[in-house]
């Protein structure tokens, strides 16, 4: 609970009517946006480039400001609690990081810890407990002493991750954090995820590209289009063959996974132009 007085309202983000813009010209990238997060909750927010899925997630931060509506967390407008708190509470993990300077992995992720400490301190136990787990638990312990900008973009996005666990959020944003990593790094930066998600509740709103990670990841699915929320539910509900053709055209087909019995999608088609005759009959 943030130290901000908490006014009404069950915990967690209430988004209601929420419309956000970057510029003066009043275009929106957000337009009456309204959903709740519960603590605890793994949602996926798909959709097509453009749709809001970036805003949505800096709104969470606290890093937008809603034009129109509002956004609280715990009942109490995000702009009401202090920064501190916000930034000790809610890690966002970048699509790809990009140290301005040379940085060492450990004193990267001990950056993660920024806002526990006091303005002069150094680590102290609980600081260096929290980075040597988040290490622990990224597999990337080995590499502490290794410049970050040496290391391969699977490599460096586990560090990455590493320094929002060491933070110890309670809520994890994710801004597509698979885009540049090969299937078997992208499964297993989430299944870090998905333990602490399990293991200790932690909230975790993550952006993909990718629609059958997002479905494979998420309990629920959030597809936004052009502004507004246009499906919210579990993957066989959100990636339903009319939300698919609505948001993205008749571009895909809906089947289950063999193994995992969760909604997954497939190309329509194949393209025309490298087609065997028979199959694009
Ligand atoms: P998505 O993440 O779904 O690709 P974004 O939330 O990044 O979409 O963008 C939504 C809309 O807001 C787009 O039209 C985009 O051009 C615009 N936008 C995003 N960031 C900025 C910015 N910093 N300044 C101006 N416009 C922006």
């Amino acid at each position: 609970m943030a130290e901000a007085t908490r006014v009404h309202g069950p915990r967690g983000f209430r988004l209601e009517g929420v419309a956000a813009t970057y510029d003066t010209s009043g275009a929106e990238a957000l337009c009456g946006v309204s959903l709740t997060i519960e603590p605890g909750e793994f949602v996926a927010v798909v959709g097509p480039n453009g749709a809001g899925k970036s805003t949505l997630l800096q709104l969470l931060a606290g890093l937008v400001e809603p034009s129109r509506g509002t956004v609280t967390l715990d009942g109490v407008a995000l702009r009401d609690h202090r920064r501190r708190d916000l930034a000790r509470r809610i890690a966002w993990l970048p699509q790809r990081l990009e140290p301005a300077f040379d940085i060492t992995v450990a004193d990267l992720v001990a950056l993660g810890r920024t806002a526990h400490r006091s303005l002069w301190g150094g680590d102290d136990d609980a600081d260096r407990r929290a980075i040597d787990g988040a290490l622990a638990a990224t597999d990337t312990t080995e590499f502490r002493g290794r410049l970050v900008q040496e290391l391969s973009g699977g490599e460096r996005q586990r560090v990455a991750l590493a320094m929002s666990l060491a933070q110890a959020p309670e809520v994890l944003l994710l801004d597509e954090p698979t885009t540049h990593l090969d299937p078997a790094h992208a499964q297993g930066l989430l299944d870090v995820v998905a333990r602490k998600h399990l293991d200790e509740g932690l909230t975790v709103v993550a952006v993909f590209h990718d629609l059958n990670l997002a479905a494979l990841a998420a309990g629920r699915v959030v597809v936004i289009n052009d502004g507004l929320v246009v499906a919210d539910g579990p993957p066989a509900l959100a990636l339903a063959p009319s939300v698919l053709a609505q948001t993205f055209g008749p571009v895909m087909h809906t089947v289950t996974h063999p193994v995992v019995g969760v909604a997954q999608v497939l190309p329509a088609r194949a393209p025309q132009s490298v087609l065997p005759l028979e199959i694009s009959r």
